[in-house]
């Protein structure tokens, strides 16, 4: 495995994965996989964010 210095794209998704996971430990909805209101856009952004990282990294291993 290559390792690479940690990068905005990287940065921004762990900090997303941070905020989904610290407001999925406190509730009791997103814990059941039912999203609540304000936690529906954390597990949003956290979905496209993890989209974009794994496509770069298929594009990255194709090279
Ligand atoms: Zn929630």
């Amino acid at each position: 495995m290559t390792k690479q210095p940690p990068d905005d794209l990287y940065l921004r998704y762990m900090a997303a994965f941070r905020a989904a996971t610290a407001h999925t430990a406190d509730c009791p909805a997103c814990q059941a996989g039912q999203d609540c209101a304000p936690g529906a856009p954390l597990h949003e952004r956290l979905a496209r964010l993890q989209d974009a990282y794994r496509a770069r990294q298929a594009k990255q291993r194709r090279r």
